[in-house]
């Protein structure tokens, strides 16, 4: 390994800060790379020993175990893959862009369709990945181009169509989003603001966003909302630990106090078990665990 990528790879990163739910163990290697050639070479070493590779955005999707993540953590860090232009109603945005920055400069440009995913914490790469959105819409609806770069250092690009959006899968498998191209349309700012607020309004009233989350825990069942169903279950406020179903969103777990993994795995466990009992109905994990 030459100096400066030795440089750039870290032992036993402890990767609590790194997630949203702050819970969490280790990651036996990291690296933070800044830009492709970095990436590259990150990648290239992480094949060369025979690592697993763990992407990490900006960890709002991600449940890690008090443990060690045996593998090799790449994290986009804050700042990186930040380019964020626009050509008319097209927009490309690298992987690190916040969803936020990116929901706010397209409404200062006049420009609609990611109004419905306001509220969201992550990153266009996290968000891309995991087709984020919710009932009133999802990225990959807005999606014209992904570039992307697979664990084995293989760049590739992807019109759309050629990009398997479904419900929180853009089906991309061992491959890192490098960038994405949207097009959206035009509209007023003022209209686009509103909506905004609406929206952000409805998620805050419904929705615990300002406590240590990872946003909904279980995907909704075909036809059927996982909350309701946990909510109905009787679950609302059950706790294992510093661990708890929100009472605002029977869908989010969120860390109350000082919660470890393992308390939120475990009520994950109960939780599903609960629902299993009343409705016969097995939740599937949206979030994903290290
Ligand atoms: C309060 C709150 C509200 C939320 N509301 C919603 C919501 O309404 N709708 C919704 O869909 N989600 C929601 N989420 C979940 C989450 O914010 C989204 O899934 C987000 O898009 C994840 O982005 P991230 O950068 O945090 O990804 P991470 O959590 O870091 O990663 C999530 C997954 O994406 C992969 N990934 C990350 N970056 C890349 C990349 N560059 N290339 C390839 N794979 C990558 C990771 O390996 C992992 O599998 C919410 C979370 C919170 C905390």
């Amino acid at each position: 390994m030459d100096k400066v990528l030795r440089d750039r790879i870290r032992y036993e990163q402890c990767l609590k800060r790194y997630t949203t739910f702050k819970v969490g163990g280790y990651a036996s290697l990291f690296a933070e790379p800044t830009n492709r050639e970095e990436l590259q070479e990150v990648l290239d070493y992480g094949k060369s020993q025979g690592l697993g590779i763990f992407v990490l955005g900006k960890g709002s999707n991600i449940l890690v175990r008090d443990s060690i993540v045996e593998g090799l953590v790449v994290h986009i860090p804050t700042g990186a893959f930040n380019r964020l232009e626009r050509k008319g109603e097209q927009v490309w945005a690298e992987a690190g862009v916040s969803l936020p920055r990116l929901i706010h400069r397209t409404s200062e440009w006049g420009l609609k369709g990611l109004e419905a995913l306001v509220g969201i914490p992550g990153s266009v790469g996290g968000a891309v990945a995991m087709n984020a959105g919710g009932k009133h819409g999802t990225i990959g609806r807005w999606i014209e181009e992904v570039s992307t770069i697979g664990y084995d250092g293989a760049l590739h690009h992807y019109k759309r169509g050629e990009v398997d959006f479904q419900y929180r899968s853009a089906g991309l498998g061992e491959q890192i989003v490098l960038e994405a191209g949207l097009k959206l349309e035009k509209g007023s700012v003022e209209e686009i603001r509103q909506r905004m607020r609406e929206i952000y309004e409805e998620k805050k009233r419904t929705q615990p966003l300002c406590s240590k989350s990872a946003g909904c825990v279980f995907k909704n069942p075909p036809g059927q909302s996982a909350g309701a169903l946990i909510d109905q279950s009787g679950l609302k406020g059950f706790k294992v630990g510093g661990a708890m179903v929100s009472r605002k969103h029977a869908n989010f777990i969120i860390n109350w106090g000082s919660a470890t993994a393992g308390q939120i795995l475990e009520l994950i466990y109960r939780v599903r078990e609960e629902v299993k009992r009343q409705f016969g109905v097995w939740l599937e994990l949206e979030i994903k665990v290290w």
